[in-house]
C-alpha cells in the first residue's frame, strides 16, 4: 500500500479534498514510527496506510482519515498527542486520543467484556468517527493475524466476533461486518471453515455463477426495454452467515438455498418499484418473502426492496432492489449516510446530530430485543445508559433515579440537586430512569445537602454512601454546635 493509493481513493469520494494534509500526516507518521516493524516484518507505516485506505473506502471524512494515519503515533512512539494537536488541530488530535483510549480494551471474560462494550458506547457517544477508525484498525489487524502467536490470534478473533462485528452490524456497516466475521470464522473454527469453503467456493460457485449470469442477461434485457437504467450484481452470502444458518436450523449446506442474491441498482426510488414490476412479470414471486424496506426502513436505516421469485427451473432467487445511495449505505452504513448528507448542498448536518440518530437507533433496536440478540447485551440486562444534554453517557443500574445520576456526575451535583428534566419533561427526583433517557439535573446552590428520604429510592452505592455520609456529618456538626468545647 502506498500513500498515492490512499490519496487516489480519497479523490474518488471528494475530488476537492485537501490531500496535501494527507501527505503531511503520512510523513508525520513515517517520522514518528521510524524503523518500527509489524509482526509481519513489514515497515510499521503499512498498518496506518491500510487503516486510512479502509477508512477512505468507508467514505469517512478527511479528519477521520488523518486520524487513521496517525492513530498509533501517541501510543507507540515518542511523539505526544500535544504534537499531533499542534500539527493537525484539535479535531484530529482528540480523535487520535479517543482511539488510544479504546486500545485499552481487551477481552478477558465477562467483566472485561462489559467494560469493552461500555467503552465502545462511550466512544460512540463522544465521536462516532473514533469507532470507525477503530474498526478500520481492527480489520487490518485481522488481515495480518497470521503473524501473531495462536493464543493471541484466538483472543483477537473472539473479541472481534463478539464485540466489533455486532457493533458494525448495528451501525449498518455490513461490508465490514462480513469481512470481520469470515476472518474470525477461519481462525476460531478452522475445520468447519475449510469444509464449507471447499463446498461453497469450489463445488457450488461455478454452477451458481452460471445461473446468476443467465438471470442477469434476461433481466438486463427486459430492464433496457422498459427504459430503466440499471446495474446488476450477483452477491454470494458470506461463509460465516451460511454456517450460522446451518447451525441454527441444523441443516446441511445443500439444504441452505439462499446462499446468493442479485442486487439491482437503479437511479431513483420510482425505478426501484418499476424494476420490481419487471422482475415479477418475468418470474412468479413468492409473496411471503417480499419486503418493502423503502417504505418501512429497518431500525438501522437500511432501505431496499427484497423479493424472492421462482426463477429459472423454479429455483428460489432473491433480488434486492435499491438506488446507488441506498446501496452505499448498506455497505458502509452510517459513514456513507454521513457522506451523502455532507455532499448535499446546504446540508447543516453535523456529526453530533448524527450521533443522536445513532442513539435513536440503539434505543429502537434495544426495544425490539434485537440488540440483545445481536450483541449479547443480556450482560447489560441489569444496566441502563443515561445521557447528559451534552451527550455524555453514564452507565447505571436498572431502576436508577435522577439522584443516582446526579451523584454519578459529581458529588456536589448530587448534594445540591432539586429537580430533574427527563427528555424535556420536568420530573420527580424519584422517577425511575429508562435506557437512553436524556437527563438534566437542576441544582440549587443554596441547598444545604441531600434529603435522607432519598435513601428510600436511590439504587447506587455511591448515592447511598454520600447521602448517609452527609447526614452523619451534619448531625455531628450540630451536636458540636450544641456542646461548645467538644472536639
Ligand atoms: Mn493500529
Amino acid at each position: 500500500m502506498t500513500i498515492e493509493q490512499v490519496v487516489q481513493r480519497i479523490k474518488i469520494n471528494d475530488p476537492e479534498a485537501d490531500t496535501d494534509l494527507v501527505v503531511k500526516a503520512y510523513n508525520f507518521a513515517i517520522k514518528a514510527h521510524g524503523d518500527q516493524q509489524r509482526k509481519t516484518g513489514e515497515p510499521y507505516i503499512q498498518h496506518p496506510l491500510h487503516t486510512a485506505f479502509i477508512l477512505a473506502q468507508m467514505k469517512a471524512d478527511l479528519p477521520t482519515i488523518l486520524a487513521g494515519l496517525l492513530h498509533d503515533v501517541p501510543e507507540d512512539t515518542k511523539v505526544s498527542s500535544e504534537e499531533v494537536k499542534q500539527a493537525f488541530g484539535e479535531e484530529v488530535a482528540s480523535m487520535v486520543e479517543g482511539i488510544t483510549k479504546l486500545r485499552k480494551i481487551r477481552y478477558r471474560g465477562v467483566e472485561r467484556y462489559r467494560e469493552s462494550l461500555k467503552k465502545m458506547f462511550l466512544a460512540m457517544a463522544t465521536d462516532i468517527r473514533v469507532v470507525f477508525v477503530k474498526f478500520a484498525d481492527r480489520l487490518h489487524n485481522l488481515q495480518t493475524l497470521e503473524a501473531l502467536d495462536p493464543k493471541k490470534r484466538i483472543r483477537i478473533a473472539k473479541e472481534t466476533l463478539e464485540i466489533y462485528a455486532p457493533i458494525a452490524g448495528l451501525l449498518g456497516i455490513w461490508r465490514l461486518k462480513w469481512q470481520m466475521e469470515d476472518i474470525c470464522f477461519k481462525y476460531l473454527y478452522p475445520e468447519e471453515y475449510q469444509k464449507l469453503e471447499y463446498k461453497y467456493e469450489i463445488e457450488r460457485k461455478v454452477e451458481l455463477t452460471q445461473y446468476i449470469q443467465k438471470i442477469k442477461n434476461t433481466l438486463s434485457r427486459e430492464l433496457d426495454e422498459a427504459g430503466i437504467k440499471h446495474r446488476i450484481e450477483g452477491r454470494f452470502k458470506h461463509l460465516f452467515s451460511i454456517w450460522q444458518k446451518m447451525e441454527a436450523k441444523d441443516r446441511q449446506f445443500d439444504e441452505i438455498y439462499d446462499v446468493f442474491a442479485l442486487r439491482v441498482v437503479v437511479n431513483n426510488v420510482a425505478d426501484c418499484y418499476n424494476a420490481l414490476g419487471v422482475i415479477h412479470t418475468l418470474w412468479r414471486p413468492n409473496y411471503s418473502r417480499f419486503k418493502d424496506y423503502i417504505a418501512v426502513p429497518k431500525p438501522n436505516g437500511y432501505r431496499s426492496l427484497h423479493t424472492t421469485v421462482f426463477g429459472l427451473n423454479g429455483k428460489a432467487t432473491e433480488f434486492q432492489i435499491r438506488t446507488e445511495e441506498m446501496h452505499q449505505e448498506s455497505l458502509y452504513g452510517l459513514s456513507a449516510h454521513l457522506y451523502y448528507k455532507q455532499t448535499e448542498p446546504g446540508s447543516q448536518d453535523k456529526p453530533m446530530r448524527w450521533m443522536q440518530e445513532v442513539l435513536e437507533v440503539q434505543k429502537e433496536i434495544k426495544d425490539t430485543g434485537e440488540l440483545i440478540k445481536q450483541i449479547k447485551l443480556n450482560i447489560f440486562q441489569d444496566r441502563i445508559f443515561v445521557f447528559t444534554p451534552k451527550g455524555d453517557v453514564y452507565d447505571l443500574p436498572k431502576n436508577s433515579t435522577p439522584v443516582d445520576f446526579a451523584y454519578a456526575i459529581h458529588t456536589d451535583i448530587g448534594n445540591k440537586c432539586t429537580q430533574a428534566i427527563i427528555n424535556s419533561n420536568i420530573s420527580e427526583l424519584s422517577q425511575e430512569l429508562k435506557n437512553g433517557d436524556m437527563v438534566e439535573i437542576i441544582t440549587d446552590k443554596n441547598r444545604k445537602g441531600p434529603n435522607s428520604d432519598w435513601l428510600k429510592f436511590v439504587k447506587t452505592r455511591k448515592a447511598k454512601n454520600r447521602i448517609k455520609q452527609y447526614s452523619k456529618k451534619f448531625r455531628l456538626s450540630d451536636i458540636k454546635k450544641m456542646i461548645p468545647g467538644l472536639k
